[in-house]
């Protein structure tokens, strides 16, 4: 889910060796701490070793950057370090995502975004004349402003199907790095068996000439990078198929949620199914958008917070696996 210590340890490293004064910063998916996830992934470790600074990005006020070009947003909350540090290097895993296709270099920038001002891009509304879907659209705008330096693309073990966290492991044993951001994003679909075109932040940001997504275009070494292509299981279409005995309430959630949920389904699910009478779904309800919901509705996140006189309420941005389960005193 991660990237890879390894990964960033030898990108320390070599900035390192080109004299370079280097920092590893993060601001995490809302309901993360980022000096936690650091520790947990192992980054701390190889960071600390190398008496490399780790930087939590959220501590600091944010600055406020203007989008002249946005589409979908006019603005964004970006984290301080990113207008002070004079270059910054993308260092994803190389995933699919079960919202915007992959997320790579480019979609890894939100981890740039303030706060919970990340969660604004999935909760915008849809645009009239547009096929693509806001969010996708967002961070096509977003890399107007805000595209990496450099990016370092961790496809040691990627992550396919319902990523960014509910996928599976995709070992594939390569580092891909290049300084267009869009091209290094769209020879990393090429290995995954994936065309950029079908990518729409991808897709939109190359045709405002943000960056080359054309691989003929694109000077690729060694050229025989075909020989290491792996096409990733894409994301499902639909979510709910393999829960039998759940119905799921979504209205306007975001990933985190969704994952969250997901992730619940999945550790939790035939525990819950099997300690509640077998006559009736269990009801769960996730995103901001719900008017009214059954009695009894098991609401999960702040964003349903509204509810919670009338419904059982597990609070967090998004809650826990295990505070859902404890709802239910199993
Ligand atoms: S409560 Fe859930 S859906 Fe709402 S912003 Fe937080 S994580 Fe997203």
């Amino acid at each position: 889910m991660n990237t890879h210590p390894e990964v960033v340890a030898a990108a320390i490293d070599a900035f390192r060796e080109a004299g370079a004064d280097v920092a590893v910063g993060e601001s995490p998916i809302t309901g993360v701490a980022a000096l936690e996830a650091l520790e947990i992934s192992g980054i701390t470790a190889v960071a600390e070793s190398r008496n490399c600074p780790l930087i939590d990005m959220d501590v600091l006020k944010h600055e406020t950057v203007e989008i002249p070009d946005g589409i979908a947003i006019k603005s964004l909350k970006v984290c301080r370090e990113i207008v002070e540090f004079d270059i910054i290097v993308s260092i994803p895993v190389m995933k699919t995502h079960m919202h915007t296709g992959v997320t790579l270099s480019i979609k890894n920038m939100k981890g740039c975004l303030w706060r919970r001002s990340k969660v604004e891009l999935h909760m915008l509304p849809k645009l009239d004349g547009y096929q693509e879907k806001p969010l996708d659209i967002a961070i096509a705008d977003m890399s107007s402003v805000l595209r990496p330096h450099l990016s370092i693309i961790d496809g040691t073990i990627g992550m396919e199907g319902l990523g960014p966290s509910a996928g599976n492991p995709k070992p594939l044993g390569v580092v891909l790095v290049g300084v267009d951001a869009f091209a290094a994003d769209s020879l990393a679909c090429g290995l995954m068996g994936i065309s950029a075109d079908n990518i729409p932040h991808l897709r939109i940001g190359a045709e405002r000439g943000y960056g080359i997504t054309d691989l003929d275009r694109i000077d690729i070494q060694p050229q025989n990078w075909k020989d290491v292509r792996d096409p990733f299981a894409p994301p499902p279409d639909k979510l709910s198929i393999e829960f039998a005995g759940f119905q799921i309430l979504d209205q306007q959630s975001c990933s985190a949620c969704q994952s969250t949920l997901l992730m619940f389904l999945r550790k939790y699910g035939k525990q819950l199914r099997e300690a509640m009478p077998d006559d009736q779904d269990i009801i769960i309800a996730i995103g901001k958008g719900h008017k009214e919901l059954p009695p009894g509705t098991l609401c999960v996140g702040n964003c349903t917070a509204k509810h919670r006189n009338s419904c059982l309420f597990v609070s967090g941005c998004p809650p826990v696996a295990s505070e859902i389960l404890a709802m239910f005193n199993l």
